[in-house]
Formats: structure tokens, sequence, C-alpha cells
């Protein structure tokens, strides 16, 4: 939409700004996806927009390290079916190329290391589940052997009719921990041992049962096991391409340490000690960054407490360049998974090339989540090399990501813990005067990357009601 026309639904002064008073009509925090969307949109609504970054780097927990071997995704890599704003990005944005997730995965299974022992999934079946899984419990063991087993617990049909029923009071009695859940349901202690990796929190007990609901409800929704795809030339190029539809250049190396609301509008407080002011901000980063923002006057009682309550999860990743086929001196698949702090290690391939992607999320990161990259560089080696010896000598660790040391994230991702949805609901997007809240952690409906995109959307939607 052409801006002068988009502007023509704005009241003049505030379209116009007061000269030499407000350095933007919008002031976005933050150059992620979501920060990156709502610019785009009230940009598209005939506002002035500033984007201001604390990194050197434009998109935030989508980072394709092209300079690794491999050229690894750090952050978001896979989209769905069922994101319609990001295959609508990918087409405005015109040169970016998607590629089909599957075709490059080669063997798909996985070797399974258990209390210190690696085998295949077959033998592991054979053996060690024969004597700790009942023979109910074997029954369900599917393509992801003992992985899949205590979710399969959780109801079927999801109760959770539509992508917001997460939020309907009526279902607060699952607003509960995940493992009491399952276990109600029959879950052994077993299975819940090994539902770790498939949890986005720092543990089963951790995990509102709710929640793990909602991200099911969520993948059936988008149809995420059926038609994964990736970026064959890596996801940053989406929020590039978005940057450069901006008329301002996007602000880097600007740290924002404090927002302040007032009748004239909204100021930003930036850690050279300077101040900008626009009519709107819109503030984008991770909730654990939040908490250290000053906020002038400080957030309502409930919306402050929601941001200080959720909890974020921890994980790290540590890339390695693979010299030789070590799958083929042990002859196992190329992934290794346990439930344990392992972790798991994916061999990845795409149209950017091959690496191996060791992953510890949850629970498995927990341990290591102060350690800076270069030290999970050394201990990722060695438990390769330990679990998995046919990996010495033919891998090499290239690069590690910490999101928890990150000062930019401070954590991984935000989960929902056991009645955090029944106490905060969505607090975390209302409004506090001028200043907006958008960011994946805000999302209603969506979640991961476009759930970052729909938050953006919904803070400029909200701007651009007030206005017209
Ligand atoms: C390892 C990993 C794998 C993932 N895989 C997938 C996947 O396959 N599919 C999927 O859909 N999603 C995935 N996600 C989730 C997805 O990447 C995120 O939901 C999304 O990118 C978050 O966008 P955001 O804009 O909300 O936050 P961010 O991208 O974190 O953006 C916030 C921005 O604010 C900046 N900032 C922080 N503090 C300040 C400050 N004080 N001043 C100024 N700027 C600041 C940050 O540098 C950052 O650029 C993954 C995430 C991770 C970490």
């Amino acid at each position: 939409m052409a801006a002068g026309a988009a502007g023509l639904l704005l009241p003049r002064a505030f379209a116009a700004g007061r000269p030499g008073a407000r350095d933007a009509d919008v002031i976005v925090v933050g150059a992620g996806l979501a920060g990156l969307q709502a610019a785009l949109l009230l940009q598209e609504g005939g506002l002035d927009v500033l984007v201001l970054e604390g990194s050197s780097r434009i998109g935030g927990r989508v980072w394709s390290l092209d300079n690794v071997p491999g050229r690894p995704e750090a952050g978001g890599a896979e989209i769905a079916p069922g994101y319609a704003r990001m295959h609508s990005l990918v087409q405005r944005l015109g040169n970016i190329e998607l590629a089909g997730w599957m075709q490059y995965q080669g063997n798909q299974g996985f070797a399974i290391l258990d209390e210190g022992r690696l085998g295949s999934l077959e033998d592991w079946k054979k053996g060690a589940a024969a004597s700790r899984f009942s023979e109910q419990e074997r029954a369900r063991f599917g393509p992801m052997g003992p992985f899949g087993v205590a979710l399969g617990y959780l109801p079927r049909p999801n109760p959770l009719r539509d992508l917001d029923s997460w939020l309907d009071k009526g279902f607060a009695p699952l607003d509960m921990p995940l493992d009491d859940y399952l276990r109600k349901q029959g879950a052994s202690e077993e299975a819940l041992r090994f539902a770790v990796p498939r949890v986005a929190a720092d543990s089963v007990h951790a995990m509102s049962t709710l929640a793990q609901l909602r991200s099911a409800r969520f993948s059936e929704a988008m149809g995420a096991m059926d038609g994964l795809q990736i970026f064959a030339q890596g996801t940053s190029r989406v929020p590039e391409g978005m940057a450069a539809l901006l008329r301002r250049a996007v602000r880097l190396r600007t740290r924002v340490t404090g927002l302040r609301t007032g009748r004239e509008g909204a100021e930003v407080a930036l850690a050279d000690g300077s101040k900008l002011r626009a009519g709107h901000v819109v503030c984008t980063v991770p909730l654990p960054v939040l908490r250290r923002l000053r906020i002038d006057p400080a957030l309502p009682a409930p919306v402050a407490q929601a941001v200080r309550n959720l909890p974020y999860s921890t994980a790290m990743s540590i890339f390695f360049a693979i010299r030789e086929p070590f799958w083929e001196q042990d002859g196992l698949p190329e992934s290794t998974w346990s439930c344990g702090r392992f972790g798991r290690a994916f061999v990845r391939r795409s149209p950017r090339g091959e690496h191996l992607w060791f992953y510890k999320s949850g629970a498995a990161a927990v341990p290591y989540r102060a350690m800076a990259p270069a030290q999970l560089m050394k201990v990722a080696t060695r438990e390769l090399h330990e679990a998995r010896p046919s990996t010495v000598g033919r891998i090499e660790a290239t690069f590690a990501v910490n999101w928890s040391t990150s000062p930019w994230t401070l954590g991984h991702l935000a989960s929902r813990g056991p009645g955090d949805i029944s106490r905060h609901g969505n607090d975390f997007a209302t409004p506090h005067g001028n200043i907006h809240f958008a960011g994946e952690h805000s999302s209603v409906m969506m979640l991961g990357m476009e759930g970052a995109l729909e938050s953006g959307e919904r803070a400029a939607i909200d701007i651009l009601k007030e206005l017209v």
C-alpha cells in the first residue's frame, strides 16, 4: 500500500508529528520478526517508524550462520503450510526460495543413548525397553519409540477446538503440571523420563498441560508434520528483506534501557544516556530482557506480575562440521537422542550444506545454562566423543549459541507453567499508555516465528486503531 494513500487514514497532526519534538511517530524496540512486522504495518499505515536494535544484526532469534561451515540455522528454521503470514512475506519479498525439509534429512531414524549405552532403537526395544516398560506402553512405541509414549496420554481429539481456546476459562482445570496429568492418565515414570525432550519447558513438571495442548493444537492446525519447509538461502533472508522495505534504516547497536509513557507520547532511554521521543513505542524484547527495562510509570500490578513470572526455557546449540560420515563407522542412524543431559545431536542438511547440530533444550540444558560458548564447544565435543566414539576425529566444533547468556534474549522461548494461563492469560499484550508490547511470548493464535509475526501485527493494529 502506498504510504501516502494510507496516511490519509491518520489525523494530520499525528501523521506529520510536531517538528523537532519527536524522533518518529512510532519507535519499535527490537529488529526480530515481531518488531519488523509491526514496523512494516505502521509504515504502511502512513507513520514514520524508527526501529532500534541492541545487537549488531537484524533478525533476533532468526539467525542464519552464513560464515559457519554447513551454514547452520541458530534459531527459527522450519515453517509449516499454515504459516500464512510467513508465506505471504515470502511472496512479497520475492527472492526467497523455500525447500522441503524432509527431502534433506537423509536417514530419518535416531540412535538412542540411554544411561550411557548407545544403540539402535530396535536393539533398545528388545533389551532395555522389555524390562522397563509394560506391554501396554511398549505397544504405544511409534516411530519416536519411548520419546513418543507419554504425550500419547493427552486427550484425543484435542479438546481445544480453536487456536485461541487455551484462553477459555473453562479449560482452567487443565492448567496443571503436565507430569501429574499424564501420570493420572496412566503414564509410567519411564514414559515421563523420555518426555523431557518433547516439552518446551525446563522440566515436564514445569509445563502446563493446557500449554502443551495449545502447542499440539497449533501443530495440528499448521499441518506441521506434512509439509515442513526451510529457507533455501537461510531464514535470515526474511528479516533482512523486511528491514530493507523500511524507509528508515534499522538503528543497530542501540540498546534500550528504559521506556516512559505520558500525555505527550512515549520516551525511550538508551544505554548511551540519550533519549528518543515518539507518539507510541512497540517493545518486542524477550520477557527476561523486558524485566530489566526501567518502565515509568511502573506497569500495573497484574501485568508486572505476568512479566516477572512467566518462565523462559533454556536451550543451547553447538554446531560441528562433519569431516567424515561417522555413522558409516558405527552403522547407526545419523542422529542421536537421549532423555538425559546429553540432549540430542541431529545431522542437518539443507541446500546450504551439512552439519551436526548438538542441541540441549529444557531439562537437558539447565546444567549448562551459564556456560560461555567457548566452554560449551569443549564440553560438547567431549560428550559426543564419549557417547559416540565414531565421532572422534570426524567432527569439529565450529560455533555455539547459548540463548540464556545472550544479553538480547537471556533465555530461549516463553513457556507457561502450571497456573500461568489461569493467572495471567495473555496480559503481556496489554498496552501501558503509549507503550505496546509484542514478541513471541504475547501471541494468541500462533507460536514460533508465525506467533512473533502475529504479535507484531496486533501491536501495529492497536496503534492504528487509536489513530483513525
Ligand atoms: C533455537 C531455536 C529454534 C527455533 N526454531 C523454530 C522453528 O523451527 N520454527 C518456528 O516457527 N520458530 C522457531 N523458533 C522460534 C522463533 O525463532 C521465535 O519465536 C521468533 O524468532 C521470535 O521473534 P521475536 O521478534 O518475538 O523475538 P526476537 O527475535 O528475540 O527479537 C527481539 C529483538 O530485540 C532485540 N533486543 C533485545 N534487547 C534489546 C534492548 N535492550 N534494546 C534494543 N533491542 C533489544 C534483540 O536483539 C532481538 O533482535 C526457534 C527459536 C530458537 C531460539
